[in-house]
């Protein structure tokens, strides 16, 4: 509980029952950026951040979407958001596909063994073979491709001119055991997907990793000398989960002109995600926690997105379900996704495109400015960052809602002048543990984190006061379900796509 005793008093004092739900009628002040910015400690952020690491110790040191240690996360915003009493808490629940494996190629030589770089693709299913490889003709792309002699063994393909899914349903359908994938130029495919989640229609997918194109080819050359046997082990899991977003809207406040902030409760498969996006989401719960001691003009909505790391996919999910009237409700969007970073710059997305030429819905302008502006007056530089729908915030420029945020920087490394500016190491990442298991609470950098939060605050509360400068009335269209399969998207929060040929 976040109350003064002296609110609690004066709410005796007029006989509100002291059930939370009833706490609600009771007058408080309008709030004011000065003094919500006052009651965000960094003792309750770090209280936040042992919390996650505990979640994420429930499986195994992850937070992924759906995971017991991302279930926990959610499960624990959404009982401190509920006891408050200030807002109506919703759970949007649905169904999702989750699919994370890593693959392992390798081959006999003499009294040991050679290990391939291999690369896993999405939807590639587990299993384990030790067999002669076998050359399949062309690229395999027609059944004619796969010789009768794959038939138990591991089919070895080019890339090139079908999908990659293509490829490994016709080596099912052939009867292989597995299959490896050379690149079709030296290097390695550099991240596959299998394009869709199954092919009845032409074969059963078998385990099959991809590997260079020097590797391959080294391989044929020794396959015309002999046979040479390799083992493909693939390690993957592919299930549907349930996963769940959590909204807060407070119970005050004009509903016709909702103020939201939000980040995201997942984390990668690789780590904890306390940096990403921890910080983000724990630093909007914070600030929704206190926020009760106050009251709001204009309605304060808090997004917890599940799913971001697969491609944005709980916000997509939620700003897809709403009414016209629901999307043109919104005033503005801030989003919270990575502000603690250890080696930290302190960015603003560039909502005016004064930077980088991607200008947000109007409105982010004036969002853009604010933070600007607070920053310049406590003091601390800031720098545009690209404002190119690389998190949450994306779903909600494509339904032309004004958006705006803060991000302390990921794998992109810190050039010498910005060392100057802010400290930390030049040419090196912001985020040197962006998606790897060094996420933790101890790289996080704290003080950037408070600051953040405390400029996250700042516009919060002075847009729940006054929408002035961000344009309302404006009628948006009801943004359709978009039919892109996650693989497309996925790690569009790492800034690369994974190729489906
Ligand atoms: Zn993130």
């Amino acid at each position: 509980m976040k109350f003064t005793s002296t609110l609690l008093l004066s709410s005796l004092a007029i006989g509100a029952v002291a059930e939370p739900t009833d706490w609600f009628p009771i007058w408080r002040p309008l709030v004011q950026s000065n003094q919500l910015r006052r009651v965000l400690y960094r003792t309750n952020l770090l209280k936040h951040a042992d919390a996650l690491a505990e979640h994420a110790k429930l499986s195994d040191g992850t937070r992924a979407f759906g995971s017991k240690g991302h279930n926990a996360t959610v499960e624990y915003i959404q009982k401190k958001l509920e006891k408050t009493g200030y807002y109506d808490v919703e759970l949007q629940t649905f169904k999702y596909l989750f699919s994370e494996g890593t693959a392992n190629f390798t081959v006999p030589t003499g009294t040991t063994e050679k290990h391939y770089v291999t690369e896993w693709f999405t939807y590639g299913p587990a299993g384990s073979v030790k067999a002669p490889l076998v050359a399949v003709s062309d690229v395999g792309c027609t059944a004619a491709n796969f010789p009768a002699e794959v038939k138990g063994n591991i089919a070895l393909i080019k890339r090139g001119t079908c999908e990659f899914g293509m490829k490994i349903a016709l080596a099912g359908a052939a009867g292989a055991a597995g299959a490896v994938i050379y690149n079709n130029a030296d290097g390695p495919v550099g991240g596959g997907t299998l394009g869709q989640p199954s092919r009845p229609e032409t074969g059963p997918y078998v385990p099959a990793g991809s590997i260079s194109g020097v590797d391959g080819n080294a391989l044929l050359a020794q396959m015309a000398s002999g046979t040479v046997t390799g083992s493909v082990v693939v390690k993957a899991v592919n299930e549907d989960r349930y996963t769940s977003n959590v909204l807060a809207t407070t119970k005050g406040g004009d509903k016709k002109n909702v103020v939201m902030a939000g980040g995201h409760t997942d984390s990668v498969p690789a780590g904890p995600g306390i940096n990403d996006d921890g910080s983000g989401s724990m630093g909007i719960l914070e600030i929704a926690l206190q926020l009760p001691k106050w009251s709001v003009k204009n309605a304060v909505r808090f997004g917890f997105w599940t799913a971001e790391e697969y491609g944005l996919v709980g916000s997509e999910h939620w700003v897809t379900s709403l009414s016209k009237e629901q999307v043109s409700d919104i005033a503005v969007y801030l989003n919270f996704d990575m502000i603690a970073s250890p080696n930290f710059g302190y960015f603003l997305y560039d909502g005016d495109g004064s930077a980088f030429n991607l200008t947000g819905p109007k409105g982010s302008d004036h969002i853009e400015h604010l933070f600007e502006d607070y920053f310049k007056e406590v003091g601390i530089k800031t720098a545009p960052t690209a404002f190119d729908g690389r998190s949450d915030y994306g779903p909600f420029l494509t339904a032309g809602i004004p958006s705006g945020g803060i991000f302390t920087g990921a794998e992109k490394l810190k050039t010498e002048e910005e060392a100057k500016w802010w400290g930390g190491r030049a040419g090196i990442a912001y985020d040197p543990n962006y998606h790897k298991a060094g996420d933790t609470k101890d790289n996080c950098n704290v003080g950037a984190w408070v600051e953040n939060v405390k400029a996250a605050a700042h516009a919060i509360a002075t847009y729940a006061r006054d929408l002035n400068g961000i344009p309302r009335g404006v009628a948006r269209p009801k943004l359709a379900k978009k039919q892109i399969s996650h693989d497309q998207r996925r790690h569009s929060a790492c800034g690369h796509a994974l190729n489906s040929i």
